[in-house]
């Protein structure tokens, strides 16, 4: 049980705040990087699929480019949250003073 070095209290809280920014960064980074990849990708099989006169006309080639990119967006935010999450995770655990007593505010790291 961690105890607070100041004053010995066990009411010890996680303050998480790398974590938590960590993961908002990198939802936001995976959604960018997710939509931009699949939008290239759709616009490509779009005009593919257009010069080839298979896809059924303009309407078809936006609506499959609307959900390439949706599609890219939700996966790479999801992947991008997890790394985003993992990284600020180790920023908590090693960089930052993770840790807060509720009985005097003192905040500390695990390993002092
Ligand atoms: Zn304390």
């Amino acid at each position: 049980m961690t105890k607070c070095p100041c004053c010995a209290s066990p009411r010890i809280m996680s303050r998480n705040h790398g974590r938590t920014v960590g993961g908002a960064v990198g939802t936001v980074g995976g959604v960018a990087g997710g939509v931009a990849s699949a939008w290239r990708g759709a616009t490509a099989g779009a005009s593919l699929g257009a010069s080839a006169g298979v896809i059924a006309g303009p309407a078809g080639s936006l609506l499959g480019s609307i959900a390439g990119a949706a599609i890219g967006g939700l996966v790479g935010g999801a992947f991008g949250c997890e790394l985003g999450t993992r990284v600020g995770e180790a920023v908590d655990e090693n960089l930052l003073d993770n840790l807060e007593c509720l009985s005097c505010g003192h905040t500390f790291s695990r390993s002092s």
